[in-house]
């Protein structure tokens, strides 16, 4: 007997499958993720394209065997299809996804983060009036709900307000001009305000320039990949298109 279950997802990867077909990952609120296939979506007329698309999120209805899932209905609540015509929505977007795709399998925190990532999702797509201030905070939200306490002070001696701070890659942390080991790359005072300013939730109020953004949103990439000890394809694409990698931090 094929069991036919019921999820609210959101679809967080999507690959081609054979010839007509797709593969998905779905984050599925209350379970977690599923893979599941979606039968001839690559055809012209296909009636489920939508639900292989990345963002969409509904109700998907799935049914199967053995572990194995067939996306057989979906009802759309939302495509975000706002994210696919921006690409300054689309690059922060794929990252938030591929965060999620990596630390849904602890449950503990993985329904937070899915409520997180659409919360972010739906800003980037009908609020944002900046989106790397958007971005940053989603990728502060994230660092917090992994147990990590992000601290503008040095880890070492404590000081709170050195002439200038430095992000440690060894150690996933500030350091002062004092401390500082070999990997750690000086901080402009803009990048140091900035982080101070989303830890005390007043970001929204202030306004930088790009090279602070970028410095800053690298900053909380690092503490991410290094607190899951995972490497993230989208966030080396993210500076790609951005194509300063070099020139920021
Ligand atoms: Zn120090």
């Amino acid at each position: 007997m094929e069991k036919e279950r019921t999820f609210d997802c959101l679809c967080i990867k999507s690959i081609d499958y054979k010839d007509n077909d797709k593969l998905v990952t779905l984050y599925a609120f209350g379970e977690g993720k599923i893979t599941a296939s979606l039968k001839g979506v690559k055809k012209a007329k296909a009636k489920l394209k939508y639900a292989s698309a990345l963002f969409c999120f509904g109700k998907y209805y799935l049914a199967g065997k053995n572990g194995y899932n067939n996306v057989i209905g979906c009802d759309l609540t939302d495509s975000f299809y706002g994210i696919w015509t921006d690409i300054d929505k689309y690059y922060p977007a794929v990252c938030s996804l591929e965060i999620l795709d990596k630390i849904a399998d602890d449950r503990e925190i993985g329904d937070k983060l899915a409520v997180l990532t659409l919360q972010f999702l739906n800003e980037l797509c009908y609020k944002s009036t900046n989106n790397f201030i958007a971005f940053a905070k989603f990728l502060y939200n994230a660092i917090k709900l992994t147990g990590y306490n992000l601290q503008i002070n040095c880890l070492n001696c404590g000081d709170n307000n050195p002439d200038n701070f430095y992000y440690s890659y060894i150690k996933n942390r500030l350091l002062c001009g004092n401390c500082h080991d070999s990997s750690a790359v000086q901080l402009s005072k803009n990048v140091i305000l900035f982080l101070k300013s989303l830890l005390n939730g007043e970001i929204e109020k202030s306004e930088f320039d790009n090279k602070t953004y970028l410095s800053s949103i690298k900053v909380l990439m690092d503490i991410i990949g290094k607190n899951l000890a995972k490497r993230f394809k989208t966030f080396d694409e993210y500076f790609l298109f951005y194509n300063k990698m070099n020139n920021y931090i």
